[in-house]
């Protein structure tokens, strides 16, 4: 049988995919220009590397490694119900927050359904649509002009949903814009959303948020039975690699997406990682302040440049570099430097920087400097 075949034989959804482009590690990169000191400020990870406790706790825990992981997460359910004020009936933990997206699509998404999201919206939602089968609605952004430019706009959103739709998801802050939603804005979004339609709201840099009106939508989740609202520990906790994340919901919702998941899905390492993590709290507190004193430093030294970013919320700065952010990153590479471009999140000319420690941002600068 022709390789052509095999692909017509593939699912529909799964044989016109593009696969998610994942950042380009530091070692690749490091062979590939014989360089060395080579930054990653790529995949919007914390710079200070991993909680401490959490580091503490993986090396306490290596000969449990022969054993299988508690499938149920006993302990980190408990803690995380503490956190959030909720049942632990109503926890999922997942292989990163990405595992929960991708419940929610097997769950709820079929071939002859769909889901909702922006344009401009993180990577994963199409590929967790179009793999189950299921059409994506993409809904149109804020324009440029807006006070959160290429952000969700809820009107759009709200007006693209029709029989069909089952699942809205909603990142906020949205990666890789860096824009957000209010608390106002999303109440009276979740209001007028019919209450057989699944949101879920993305809250993956939510810790480095500080506005006033942006809100923790997981006090919300008795008011909207539909609402799946996900957090995770691979940004501010610093454990991306260990991949652990959660969804919180309603009971109901969170026994289909846990009856949906793997038995062992989370590893133990990093259930008992993320367990110190979250009470880490002086790592946490040091991640925000490294966090806003870079996105000063950064957002200063791109004016200088003549750049304007995006606003943003979160721990990355999003701006437009020319005709081609792939260019710009080819250069930047070869100066040891690895950002995103994100020519293809439909924003051509654009690339994506994390927000990294005094000394990497200076260096990102510098080498954007001599590169522009
Ligand atoms: C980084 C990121 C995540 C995190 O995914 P994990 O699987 O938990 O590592 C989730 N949502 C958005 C919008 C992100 O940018």
């Amino acid at each position: 049988m022709s390789n052509n075949n095999f692909i017509t034989l593939a699912n529909a959804g799964i044989a016109h995919l593009t696969p998610y482009q994942p950042g380009k590690p530091i070692s690749e990169l490091e062979r590939e220009y014989n360089i060395t000191d080579a930054i990653k400020l790529a995949s919007n990870e914390n710079p200070l590397g991993p909680s401490p406790k959490a580091a503490t706790a993986i090396q306490q825990h290596l000969h449990e490694l022969a054993i299988y992981p508690d499938g149920n997460a006993f302990s980190l359910k408990r803690q995380l119900a503490q956190l959030h004020a909720v049942d632990e009936a109503q926890i999922t933990i997942g292989n990163g927050s990405n595992e929960i997206l991708e419940l929610v699509a097997r769950v709820y998404l079929a071939p002859g359904r769909n889901a909702v999201f922006s344009q401009h919206a993180f990577a994963v939602y199409p590929i967790v649509t179009q793999a189950c089968g299921a059409n994506a609605k993409i809904a149109r952004p804020n324009p440029f002009d807006h006070d959160q430019p290429y952000g969700h706009s809820l009107e759009n959103m709200l007006a693209c949903i029709d029989e069909q739709t089952r699942v809205i998801m909603i990142a906020n802050p949205n990666n890789p814009t860096g824009t957000w939603l209010t608390a106002k804005q999303l109440r009276h979004f979740l209001q007028a959303v019919p209450e057989d339609v699944i949101v879920v709201i993305d809250e993956a840099y939510s810790e480095y948020v500080s506005y006033a009106d942006y809100p923790d939508c997981s006090l919300w989740l008795s008011d909207f039975p539909n609402l799946i609202v996900t957090r995770t520990f691979s940004k501010i906790y610093g454990l991306a690699s260990l991949r652990v994340g959660y969804g919180l919901a309603s009971a109901v919702i969170s026994d289909l997406l846990n009856r949906a998941r793997q038995p062992f899905n989370v590893n133990s390492l990093a259930q008992v990682a993320a367990l110190a993590a979250i009470s880490d709290q002086d790592f946490k507190q040091q991640s925000i302040e490294l966090n806003q004193a870079g996105m000063l430093q950064l957002t200063q030294g791109l004016s200088e440049l003549g750049l304007s970013p995006l606003p943003s919320a979160a721990n990355f700065l999003s701006f437009k570099v020319g005709e081609s952010g792939t260019q710009v990153f080819d250069r930047l590479l070869t100066k040891g430097v690895i950002v995103r471009p994100i020519d293809n999140y439909q924003m051509p000319g654009y690339i994506r920087v994390t927000i990294g420690t005094e000394s990497q941002n200076t260096k990102f600068l510098q080498a954007l400097a001599q590169i522009l």
